[in-house]
């Protein structure tokens, strides 16, 4: 299995059933090899973008490009593409072998290239030994090992997965998380990933693309998407964020973001105008927490308020926090400093590790 993967170039695709529009022009360019997650809430138009790259739903318009051929008018399997899906859609009456065949069987492969295929590929997900086992007598996660061989047999350069892990329970799903990925760089070719699964999403790619109402919000790399996340709904569905709206403006040669709290400075890199309504947001694990000693408050980021909840999490805590009535958190690691509920505190944060994104109330 030395395949390499391909590109796939998506251009304004939409989608509508009825009044409901599933997609609304959808710009994303997956490049060759990569691991990119469709990570968006549920009904957001992840399901209808992999059905329409694999060729299960028409468009209404945009186009898709696998490689620098274009799919229209393609039927589904001449595309030659793998699909997995959160049900495993095995066959009941086949063996895994036979299974994982199907598709060389469709496609008209000799006996002993179909024997040779099978088992190598079975060996890649790991279940060689259960070659001759029915699908009933094999656990979820087997299965979906199954699914996995049985879409990646034939040597397809891009592989499509929509919540392949969605139906089994934690402990099993990380350990499959991590197989994917193994079988994703060893293989070579090109992984589409949707979950609605942030953790999920974080452990697993390359690059995140995140869905709302049929729009693509951001696409980045993992660690950029969390450090410098473009729209407030980037920010709050990838990782907890410690939000302060307000409104933009310029202030002793810096720009900052006004509330009746007083003043923020806004990061060197934002892209806001003057008199523009926008958020400052901060992850847990830059807020820092100090005892409030009297009600002076000394430099510009930062807050007054009040400890609600301290959560013990093993080598770390979270710090609930009542900001002006907004609910902050934060995470430190154990042992630095004791606070309690009901303390007086002072939250506050460098502006480098703050970012500031747009918003429309
Ligand atoms: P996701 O996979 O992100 O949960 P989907 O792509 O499945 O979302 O759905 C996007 C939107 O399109 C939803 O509002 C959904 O109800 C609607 N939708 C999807 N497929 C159909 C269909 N076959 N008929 C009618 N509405 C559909
Ligand atoms: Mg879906």
């Amino acid at each position: 299995m030395s395949n390499h993967g391909i590109g796939v170039t998506i251009t304004g695709l939409t989608k509508r059933y009825g009044a409901v529009t599933a997609l609304d022009g959808v710009d994303l360019t997956i490049a060759p090899g990569e691991f990119i997650t469709l990570l968006g809430p549920s009904g957001s138009g992840k399901t209808t973008t992999l059905n329409a790259i694999a060729g299960f739903v028409e468009p209404d318009a945009g186009s898709i490009l696998l490689g620098d051929r274009p799919l229209d008018g393609v039927p589904t399997w001449k595309r030659d593409i793998g699909v997995v899906f959160q049900h495993y859609a095995l066959f009941p009456h086949m063996k895994v072998d036979a299974n994982v065949a199907f598709p060389l069987k469709q496609r008209g492969l000799s006996k002993r290239e179909t024997a040779r295929a099978v088992s190598e590929v079975l060996e890649v997900v790991g279940l060689s030994h259960l070659a001759d086992r029915y699908p009933r007598e094999l656990s979820g996660g087997q299965q979906q090992r199954v699914a996995l061989a049985r879409a990646l047999v034939f040597g397809p350069k891009l592989l499509l997965l929509d919540e392949p892990l969605g139906a089994l329970d934690k402990r099993l799903r990380e350990g499959l998380q991590l197989e994917i990925k193994r079988i994703h760089r060893e293989s070579g070719v090109t992984f589409v990933f949707v979950t609605h699964d942030q953790e999920e999403a974080l452990v697993m790619s390359d690059r995140i693309a995140v869905f709302n109402e049929g729009r693509i919000e951001q696409v980045a790399p993992v660690e950029e998407l969390y450090r410098s996340p473009a729209t407030l709904f980037a920010a709050q569905f990838l990782g907890d964020s410690n939000v302060l709206r307000g409104t933009v403006a310029h202030h002793d040669g810096q720009d900052v973001l006004v509330n009746d709290g007083g003043m923020v400075r806004l990061p060197a890199s934002h892209a806001l105008s003057q008199d523009a309504t926008a958020a400052v947001v901060v992850r847990p694990e830059d807020l820092r927490v100090r005892v409030r000693k009297d009600d002076a408050l000394g430099g510009m980021d930062e807050r007054p308020g009040t400890v609600t909840e301290v959560i013990y999490l093993g080598g770390r805590r979270r710090i609930v926090l009542d900001v002006a009535g907004d609910q902050f958190v934060a995470e430190q690691m154990n042992g630095v400093g004791s606070l309690s509920p009901g303390d007086a505190v002072v939250a506050s944060w460098d502006v480098g590790a703050a970012s500031a994104v747009p918003t429309d109330d």
